[in-house]
């Protein structure tokens, strides 16, 4: 689960991030007062779930009150297309006013979960701001890393090192070690996958803040942080993938035109290879599950038919706890209720497979048989062309 940078400043802020002044606009007229309220000059910031906001004009300094509004006013409703949101861009329904803090330089703090090494890692870079893609691609030596056993609290003197490591001693030793700590709590104690400070801010005035601030949490752990699930913003999400997440399906909408029903994760991945190998390009990865029912295919099916892109479907099935007939009645019993006027290819195997293909077979339903992975690939793809 995404969250937008106001939710995360105030997450973090209680973990003792420290963070600018700030307050949410959720229409342009809420502005003028907000900015009053701050003082001074403010940065009117578009909050959508994606970064580069700033590159693609959704951070914007204002002096006055009324500059601040009419900014605003052209900013809320506006499709922001950044580096992350690809070619769709994001629509703004909201934005945070905040006191705009006089720069001195950015850096970036960051904690993620790293596979490799099964531990978090806190990386640094005395070089944040809006060009840190192009800093971890060609001068990747800027970036610093500190791997973290999670079994064993965070040490004194490795936050000690990444300050060092930021060239932030002296006086600035202690808020910006302070701040690291803090969010490493918060990363430990919300079950986040990623926190990211980019920027990390020093001020003229010799204060470090959190400007900038992203998390995303671990999905397997919310079950533990009910109080979290109303940071959920269903708009920043895929309709199609909110309505699988309700019914249990792991799904994800890709930009191919073939859309693919598969059990098990692995099984999933493979299907996606192989239509990828014949020429092919996959709508979906989709998990029904091992132990599936006829209503989850159903609903499944539903799913990939509800994507406009998608004008060819394989059901790629192994019948291991979830039988074979049981697969066949779901997609003829979907196939029928839905009505479905596109190509399907079905390949089954396993436990009942014979009985499975006599379901497809007896149905009145025109499916395309298929016999093995490579098959069924090559089928589906000439299909969908
Ligand atoms: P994004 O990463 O999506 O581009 P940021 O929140 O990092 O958005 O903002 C982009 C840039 O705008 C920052 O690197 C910083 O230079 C400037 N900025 C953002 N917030 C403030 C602020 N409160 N005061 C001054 N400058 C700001
Ligand atoms: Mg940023």
């Amino acid at each position: 689960m995404k969250i937008h940078e106001y939710q995360a400043k105030q997450v973090l802020s209680q973990f003792g991030v420290p963070i600018p002044r700030g307050e949410l606009a959720s229409n342009p007229y809420e502005v003028y007062d907000i900015a009053s309220r701050l003082g001074g000059s403010v940065v009117v910031k578009a909050q959508i779930h994606a970064g580069g906001r700033g590159k693609g004009g959704g951070v914007k300094v204002a002096s006055t009150p009324a500059e601040a509004e009419e900014i605003a006013a052209a900013m809320f409703g506006m499709t922001l297309v950044t580096h992350q949101t690809g070619p769709e861009g994001r629509t703004v329904r909201r934005v945070l006013i905040e006191e705009a803090l006089p720069i001195k330089k950015e850096y970036y703090l960051g904690i993620v979960v790293d596979r490799g090494t099964q531990k978090p890692v806190i990386m640094v870079s005395p070089s944040g701001g809006m060009d840190i893609e192009k800093v971890a691609a060609e001068t990747p030596h800027l970036i610093f890393k500190e791997f973290v056993d999670p079994g064993v609290p965070l040490q004194s003197y490795v936050l000690r090192k990444l300050a060092f490591k930021l060239g932030l001693t002296g006086e600035l030793l202690g808020p910006t070690t302070k701040t690291i700590a803090a969010l490493y709590r918060a990363f430990e104690a919300v079950d986040a996958s990623l926190v990211e400070i980019n920027p990390f801010l020093l001020t003229e005035t010799q204060k470090v803040y959190a400007l900038d601030a992203k998390m995303n949490f671990d999905d397997n752990a919310l079950y533990r942080h009910k109080d979290l699930l109303s940071l959920r913003d269903f708009h920043e999400e895929d309709p199609l993938e909110i309505e699988a997440s309700r019914y249990g399906l792991s799904y994800i909408r890709l930009d191919g035109n073939i859309g693919c029903m598969v059990n098990g994760a692995g099984l999933a991945m493979a299907t996606m290879d192989i239509i990828k190998l014949t020429g092919g390009n996959p709508a979906n990865f989709l998990d029904v599950g091992g132990g599936a029912t006829v209503e989850q295919v159903r609903n499944a099916f539903k799913i990939i038919l509800g994507d406009q892109n998608v004008n060819a479907v394989l059901i790629n099935i192994f019948g291991g706890i979830m039988r074979c007939d049981i697969v066949a009645s779901g997609v003829v019993e979907a196939a029928k209720s839905i009505g479905v006027n596109i190509p399907v290819v079905v390949r089954l195997e396993g436990t009942n497979v014979e009985k499975g293909q006599e379901i497809l077979q007896n149905s009145g339903l025109k499916f395309t048989v298929a016999d093995g992975m490579k098959d069924a690939a090559e089928k589906v793809v000439a299909l969908a062309k």
